[in-house]
């Protein structure tokens, strides 16, 4: 490929994927670099208003998208309105009377509600409007107003009237126009032109209405001209996009509806393209910075660790586990360090395909540390890898029969100081080979001979930082060391393109499949009283049958203090109430973790019946005699917060059950608390999680600078996630500097902070 970046653009060549160098037209940067003041009638005011809504820079404006539309194409003209329908006008208003009911209602004798009366005329005709107790209206429509008015027509002494509809203000009227130039007049004009009306998003208190914002964007996108496109007319056409003028135009005014979609998935295209390319680009620069170890997996004797793990297990792994495994370990024999994502389902078993990964890393000679987010997990995975591995052994010439067992050890913040110091020495010299722990792992005086393998468990409670500082420990404190493979672990399975948006930077393998023999947990959402009882006769039911539950307490919000205090009141109520004559535990965060172990342990052995908990049980607590979930005021919870306490039974055989006592009718509860009820597929209620909540919050705190997600849709922008995907990949692949593609350069630079920048193109 030539590297040519003069003359005009040539015909595509077919192995040209992106043009070089110069692309004609205005670029992002320049946008934001324009201050909005620079455009016509933008004065003090509405640069306050526009501040307010976060838009400060001509391209803040021209992505304040519109939040709806209004179909200009599709209005009744007020000649042809006929009492007995709802209908949308839309009309300028003529005259405003304001009738002062009687203060505090209507109760005196022929004096009504506060009312306003609202003439309204279009061509071809004229409309009463009522409005009651709405006094403030008017304010809203003040003569010269021109709005879209949507209600039921009706007819009073003879007349035609629209009582209380609601109104969209698109032109504001007499009062506070700036540069509108003929307020009052216009109806005419923009009535029946077959216009296509945008609705922004505005704030409650700005004098900014919808129509003047329309007003800017339309001068923004007037003098911004043609706009200078990062994606050449090559890829375009591969996958279906308009060009960015136009997208721009057909978003913020398109003239008709149908133009609204091919812009808005253009838009959306760019928005995931630019983050695509970010975590393309993140992970080429971490390979090409990488020390990898290449596990020598396969002993020379042609067993591995790993697999003599796998062949003592008291069960067969799933077939989904042995091939992550396989996948796994193919990427510890190659020289890059693994970054990878494990997803599964709760109780799909990834646990073991995390001990056989540390394994893997510990019979090449190395160490392994896995990190948990609570102590009661840390704790939990310790016992429970220690009986795992039990019997399993290393090559240690320093013995007489020149081997000795795997040992594993746990650390967390309440490690006693001896205890401590001993661990220390232990990692530092290399004679622990794997670590269970929580953040305490971090700490600085912890430091390993050969940290060889990183598996993070629940990633979600920790941060990239964390991440990347447990990972840190594997060059140790003078940076002579290597880079361990890293897996991370998912608590819940998020929807594919969210993880591939929030964790694009990671490979992925996914656990699909439960392990053979587990009952589907019969799962009720009880709202009343006698549903409630029901829940709690089960509870006695199972228990007197041998087997345990759990209650899990209202979230309280506030501190875990008080969440702990609100857990004792209500285990003691349950004692003395629902739950009297059953032996009961309380597990809270406030615990010290010598109480916490030892009513975990109860719980385990069957000498707590009932372990009343706050949300510490959420994550995987495994006791496989635990047959009923009772999660209380469960509307408080979000869907996978209770897909994944529901998951602590079911664990075992038996039959088990998972009771959400709730009283709320709100149509989110509703919603989230009959998923559940419907299915237990974790991937199913991740979509469904992801549909109620949109992709703000999904992606939340992971996001970094401007690079929000405004117009993309990551349910139903499949397509283009993978495109941009696909795209990223193409191009870092032939040029991983992007230094053909300036722009992308440029733009990329705009929408992530300095350090990551500074990061992606070694500046
Ligand atoms: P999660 O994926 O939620 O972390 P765990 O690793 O805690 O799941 O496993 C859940 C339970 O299933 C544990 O009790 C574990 O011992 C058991 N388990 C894991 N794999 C298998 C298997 N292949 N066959 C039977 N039981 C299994
Ligand atoms: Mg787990």
């Amino acid at each position: 490929m030539t590297a040519g970046g003069a003359g005009p653009p040539a015909a595509p060549d077919a192995e040209d994927t992106g043009r070089p160098a110069s692309v004609p037209g205005r670029r992002l940067a320049q946008l934001d670099g324009l201050d909005v003041t620079v455009l016509r009638g933008v004065g003090e005011g509405a640069r306050r208003d526009l501040e307010a809504l976060g838009i400060r820079s001509v391209l803040d404006l021209l992505t304040h998208y519109p939040r709806r539309y209004i179909d200009g194409t599709r209005m009744v003209a007020l000649g042809d309105v006929v009492p007995g329908e709802s209908v949308s006008v839309l009309a300028e208003v003529r005259r405003v009377r304001r009738n002062s009911g009687r203060p505090g209602g209507g109760r005196g004798r022929g004096r009504g509600p506060a009312r306003v009366d609202v003439e309204v005329v279009d061509p071809t005709g004229r409309l009463q409007l009522v409005f009651f107790n709405q006094v403030w209206r008017a304010g809203q429509l003040p003569v010269g107003t021109l709005a879209l008015f949507y209600g039921k027509v009706g007819a009073y002494r003879g007349e035609v009237q629209m009582v209380n509809p609601t109104a969209e203000v698109l032109r504001p009227g007499l009062p506070g126009e700036e540069a509108s130039g003929g307020a009052g007049t216009g109806a005419s004009e923009d009535v029946g032109t077959g216009r296509v009306f945008p609705v922004y998003p505005l704030s409650e208190k700005a004098e900014l209405t919808s129509a003047r914002l329309a007003r800017f964007v339309g001068e923004a996108l007037d003098r911004a001209g043609e706009l200078a496109d990062p994606v050449p007319e090559v890829w375009r056409r591969r996958f279906g996009l308009v060009g960015r003028t136009a997208a721009w135009n057909g978003i913020h005014r398109p003239t008709r509806m149908e133009q609204r979609e091919p812009s808005r998935r253009r838009l959306a295209f760019d928005e995931l393209f630019r983050l695509q390319l970010a975590l393309v680009l993140r992970r080429r620069r971490l390979e090409e910075d990488a020390r990898g170890i290449r596990h020598a997996v396969v002993r020379p004797d042609g067993s591995s660790l790993p697999h003599r793990f796998l062949a003592a297990l008291p069960f067969e792994a799933t077939g989904a586990q042995r091939r992550a495994i396989d996948v796994i370990l193919a990427d510890l024999a190659g020289p890059l360090p693994m970054h990878r994502l494990l997803q599964g389902d709760v109780g799909s078993g990834k646990t073991v395909v995390a001990v056989a990964t540390l394994l893997a890393g510990v019979g090449g000679g190395h160490q392994g540390a896995l990190m948990a987010p609570t102590e009661v997990l840390a704790e939990q995975h310790a016992a429970g890898v220690g009986r795992l591995i039990e019997g399993l052994s290393v090559p240690d010439p320093a013995t007489l029969t020149g081997t000795r067992p795997v040992t594993v050890r746990l650390l967390t913040s309440r490690t006693g100081a001896r205890e401590r110091a001993e661990l220390h020495r232990g990692l530092a010299e290399g004679t622990v080979d794997l670590v269970i722990g929580t953040h305490a792992l971090l700490g600085e005086d912890v430091a390993f001979a050969s940290l060889g393998v990183v598996v993070i468990d629940e990633q979600h409670r920790f941060g990239v930082e964390q991440r990347a500082a447990l990972r840190e420990k594997g060059r140790g404190p003078d940076g002579t060391g290597h880079d361990p493979d890293l897996l991370v672990m998912t608590a819940t399975p998020i929807p594919r393109t969210a993880a591939m948006v929030v964790f694009g930077d990671l490979d992925m393998t996914v656990v699909d499949e439960l392990p053979p023999g587990r009952t589907p947990v019969q799962t009720t959402w009880a709202r009343t009283d006698l549903e409630a009882a029901a829940a709690w006769a089960r509870v006695r039911e199972e228990v007197s049958a041998g087997r345990r539950a759990y209650v899990v307490c209202p979230l309280v919000d506030g501190s875990e203090r008080v969440e702990a205090a609100s857990a004792v009141r209500e285990s003691e109520r349950l004692a003395a109430e629902e739950l009297s004559g059953l032996r009961l535990g309380l597990l809270h965060g406030q615990m010290s973790s010598v109480e916490k172990e030892s009513v975990m342990a109860s719980f385990r052995e069957g000498t707590v019946d009932v372990l009343v908990a706050t949300t510490v049980v959420e994550v995987g607590v495994d006791v496989a005699e635990a047959t009923v979930m009772v999660v209380e005021d469960a509307d408080r919870f979000g869907i996978a917060q209770l897909h994944q306490l529901r998951g602590r039974v079911g664990r075992g055989g038996d039959p088990s059950w998972c009771f959400l006592l709730s009283r709320s009718d709100s149509p989110e509860a509703t919603a989230r608390l009959e998923a559940l009820e419907r299915t237990g597929d974790g991937f199913e209620l991740a979509d469904v999680d992801l549909a109620l909540r949109g992709e703000g919050t999904i992606l939340g705190a992971q996001q970094k600078g401007r690079s929000d997600l405004l117009l993309a849709r990551l349910l139903s922008d499949r397509d283009l996630v993978d495109d941009a995907r696909v795209l990223a990949e193409e191009l870092v692949g032939e040029d991983p500097s992007l230094a053909r593609h300036p722009l992308l350069v440029d733009e990329l630079r705009l929408f992530v902070d300095d350090d990551e920048a500074a990061f992606l193109f070694k500046s």
